[in-house]
């Protein structure tokens, strides 16, 4: 087994996760086996009870754990299937130790930092190398070199790397080359000063990658080798993508970061074949098609908070070959200036999940503009429900139908909770979560879109279709096309009389890969670019 650490320096949002993941990508194609695991270094056990205004997106894994979203990136990227154990938090680490503490594990001694919190961050690497059978693990330090909250994982690994010896560890360095306009200069300082910071915790980087608005001249990759006692070649430019997150890959390729890695870490391994990669990049930067498809909800303008949403809609468009415009649209703009001032010539409209009732009534409105303008229309998870509650409202005339999740005393309890999570107390990590199986009616949509009866998404919600109304719905066209194998839960629904309108009750934007696009989402955006209601772009 062989590691790859990966380290950020300077600022935060350099995109560790997707330069780990890009590398994932390169030596999975060079024949490798390749696994990614993330260290948080903050407190929350997990990032379930987080706002997405403080953490972006959380990804959900086939095991229910409610993860860090470059855990998507490393999914999405590359074939590694990951397990809880592949993201750690300073809160697990503490909460692990602690336990142990009380159980009297620590025979009297005193319990400190170094080593007992290092070594516990040590065990889930080996834990890891067990599960993973890798040849490459490769480990994202989650915040920025100097935090006082990275440090016992900095301390771990620099330990670790000892341990491995030299050729089966290598540290790779993020940091930013930001370019001074009034000068005109893009500027190395920043990146001295933050690896003379990991120098002197112990760790010196061999390889640095840097994030960069223009191209480095060779001039400057001189002066940063010099300065930060690094080889020349191992001066790694990441230059702002033109088109695409998929381009990372190739483009650090082109810069022989693999080749780098392999040669440090003693892999002799054939160059990384990327045909099948090149031609992914080709669809999105030269599609046949072009759509623009409205996502509302209500985080809109954090660019984090749907990342696979956003993702899988592109994966859409690639098995298409059919570029996609994402509209980010906010519900309660809808509420503000109605449904057809914001909505009008969209090729498709997705309401993805959601908590809480700020822009809910939006959201119901940019629905029925869906259902009733004939707009192609996917539902995630929240979305679904909202389509549930619409068509009670509009089509059932059920006035006032809700879900008891925003209004507890609604007349018509369409979405409700089930009696397994009505005595549940504690908020993390005890919704219905992670991956269940889902049974498909003969003849439906969603049986000939994934040419399948039973197949396997993930979940991430309390509230449910309430049983109860089951037979109103269905004699009216509301058709529920996906249910538990014993029935009793409504996974999927779609209408009958509609040339597109899906919802699901589970997360398909969490298994959607470019190279693998998911076949709702795939259905969807076919279905919008032969529609004929979008102005063209
Ligand atoms: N708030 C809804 C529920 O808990 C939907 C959750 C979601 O969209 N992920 O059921």
């Amino acid at each position: 087994m062989k590691y790859v650490f990966v380290t950020g320096g300077v600022i935060s949002s350099l995109g560790k996760g997707l330069t780990a993941a890009a590398l994932g990508t390169l030596l999975e194609n060079r024949g490798l086996k390749v696994t990614l695991q993330k260290f948080d270094p903050y407190l929350n056990v997990d990032p379930g009870t987080m706002s997405p205004y403080q953490h972006g997106e959380v990804y959900v894994l086939d095991d229910g754990a409610e993860t860090d979203l470059d855990l998507g990136h490393y999914e999405r990227f590359t074939r590694t299937k990951l397990t809880r154990f592949n993201n750690l938090t300073s809160g697990q680490v503490y909460q692990t130790v602690l336990d142990k503490e009380r159980r009297g594990d620590y025979l009297g001694k005193t319990v400190q930092v170094i080593p007992h919190i290092t070594d516990e961050i040590q065990n889930r690497i080996h834990q890891i190398v067990e599960q993973s059978k890798a040849d490459v693990l490769i480990t994202e330090i989650g915040g920025t070199t100097g935090d006082i909250e990275g440090l016992p994982f900095l301390e771990a690994i620099r330990e670790f790397a000892l341990d491995v010896g030299p050729g089966n560890a290598v540290f790779i360095h993020m940091t930013y080359v930001p370019y001074i306009k009034a000068a005109g200069e893009l500027k190395t300082k920043p990146t001295q000063q933050s690896v003379a910071k990991l120098r002197e915790i112990g760790i010196t980087p061999q390889i640095l990658v840097c994030r960069c608005e223009y191209a480095l001249s060779k001039e400057l990759r001189q002066k940063i080798s010099l300065f930060c006692n690094v080889r020349y070649d191992a001066v790694i430019e990441e230059k702002d993508v033109d088109h695409s997150i998929y381009e990372v890959p190739l483009m650090l390729q082109r810069e022989r970061l693999d080749d780098l890695v392999c040669q440090f870490l003693h892999l002799d391994t054939p160059a990384a074949n990327m045909t099948h990669w090149q031609e992914i990049i080709r669809k999105l930067v030269a599609p046949q098609h072009r759509v623009r498809i409205g996502v509302v909800g209500k985080y809109i303008e954090l660019n984090d908070a749907y990342k696979s949403v956003y993702e899988a809609i592109i994966h859409g468009g690639v098995a298409n070959d059919c570029g996609v415009e994402i509209e980010k649209v906010d519900a309660e703009e809808i509420e503000k200036s109605g449904a057809d001032k914001v909505l009008k010539g969209l090729g498709g409209i997705l309401v993805p999940g959601g908590f809480g009732e700020r822009g809910v009534e939006g959201k119901i409105m940019a629905v029925q503009y869906a259902r009733e303008k004939r707009i192609p229309y996917l539902g995630l998870c929240l979305g679904m429900q909202i389509a549930t509650i619409e068509f009670a409202r509009n089509v059932l005339n059920m006035k006032g139908a809700h879900s008891t999740e925003f209004a507890p005393a609604t007349p018509f309890p369409v979405i409700a909770l089930l009696d397994d999570q009505r005595e549940v107390a504690n908020k993390g990590g005890t919704m219905r979560l992670g991956a269940q199986p889902c049974q498909l009616r003969v003849g439906s949509k969603a049986a000939q879109l994934y040419g399948a009866f039973v197949i396997n998404e993930r979940h991430r919600h309390r509230y449910e279709f309430n049983n109860a109304y089951r037979e109103q719905f269905e004699a009216a066209g509301f058709l529920l096309s996906g249910t538990s194998p014993d029935g009793k839960l409504v996974e999927l629904i779609e209408l009958k009389d509609h040339p597109f309108f899906l919802a699901s009750q589970f997360h398909p934007e969490f298994l959607s890969k470019p190279n693998a696009p998911h076949p709702l989402f795939r259905g969807f955006i076919a279905a919008c670019h032969t529609a004929i209601h979008h102005r063209p772009l």
